[in-house]
């Protein structure tokens, strides 16, 4: 937790300062809330949380006086109510195994690094996990997720640059039903700037995996920069469209101030989050707690 904290603490610092700005009488009135408002959508929580929070506190303490601390537990409160329906850890469930985890995102969102961490996550609980290189455009991100597959010693499928990934994901599913593997985790193509051919691209890739396993894949995850603050939900808005996501990862929380993007997207969209990265190395991906991320934040 100290290390998440550390993960969270400009978001914090920013979130801090803003609500300190805010608390001006005693008493929590009208003016103190449309400046808690202020604060919190200045904290790059977004308009719908802002509102929402706002309401709950004049519900529950209009009047009555606040401190500063006091302010802040009851906004860390209203977070954690946001964030904790929408907190789901990626489970492998799926019969018969593999269960199939498409990985998307824009490049430079950390997916690949997402990608190797998550494999790391369901290797300590001991599952079999076997990666696939379905991002053949770029000849770098096949290198790249060879180097962590090596690193965390699990088999990877590629084929060439500028190959087929509907046919790198079938041979992966062949292998790892013949190797008894539990998860298949699949980077694929970030290209948002050509919507159609990303959406043909992944529809291939559904077509060839629906014909293997008609359940799969079992889950479509999106990897989100939280740097991007609220660049970060138009890829949500864009991606759900493309690619039918079910579930997110907020990458670059630590380092940044936007990190309130985090309660935005949960309470705008209701998507699952499964887990935070919070560091460039393998064990900062955490299943995501939406308590203790409600407390460091604010
Ligand atoms: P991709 O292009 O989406 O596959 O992105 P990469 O996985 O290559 O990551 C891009 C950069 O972001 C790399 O330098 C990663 O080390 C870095 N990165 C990924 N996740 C995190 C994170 O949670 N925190 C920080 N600080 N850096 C991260």
């Amino acid at each position: 937790s100290e290390r998440l904290f550390g993960g969270f603490r400009k978001t914090s610092e920013r979130l801090t300062e803003n609500l300190s700005q805010a608390v001006t009488t005693a008493k929590l009135d009208d003016a103190t809330l449309d400046d808690v408002e202020d604060a919190l959508i200045l904290s790059d929580l977004g308009p719908s949380a802002a509102a929402r929070i706002r309401e709950r506190l004049r519900e529950k303490r209009f009047g009555l006086e606040i401190t500063e601390r006091e302010l802040k537990e009851a906004v860390a409160e209203e977070i954690a109510a946001i964030l904790r329906p929408v907190a789901r850890p990626l489970e492998i469930t799926a019969f018969p195994r593999p269960q199939v985890i498409l990985v998307i995102g824009v490049n430079g969102s950390g997916k690949t690094t997402t990608i190797a961490k998550l494999a790391h996550l369901f290797q300590e609980d001991d599952y079999g996990v076997m990666l696939a290189a379905g991002d053949t455009f770029r000849a770098a991100a096949i290198g790249q997720l060879q180097t962590w597959a090596d690193r965390i010693g699990a088999p990877l499928i590629r084929g060439p640059e500028g190959g087929d990934p509907a046919s790198i994901v079938f041979d992966g599913v062949k292998a790892a039903t013949e190797q008894g593997i539990d998860a298949l985790v699949v980077d694929t193509a970030g290209r948002l700037q050509n919507k159609r051919e990303l959406m043909d691209e992944l529809a291939k890739i559904r077509k060839v995996l629906g014909r293997l396993n008609p359940e799969a894949p079992h889950d479509v995850v999106l990897v989100l920069d939280a740097t991007n603050g609220q660049n970060a939900l138009s890829q949500i808005d864009v991606f759900k469209e493309v690619a039918g996501v079910t579930g997110l990862i907020m990458t670059k929380l630590d380092g940044t101030a936007r990190g309130g993007v985090l309660v935005a997207a949960a309470e705008q969209y209701g998507l699952p989050i499964h887990a935070i990265g919070v560091g460039e190395k393998i064990e900062d991906l955490r299943p995501f707690d939406p308590d203790l991320v409600a407390r460091v934040i604010a």
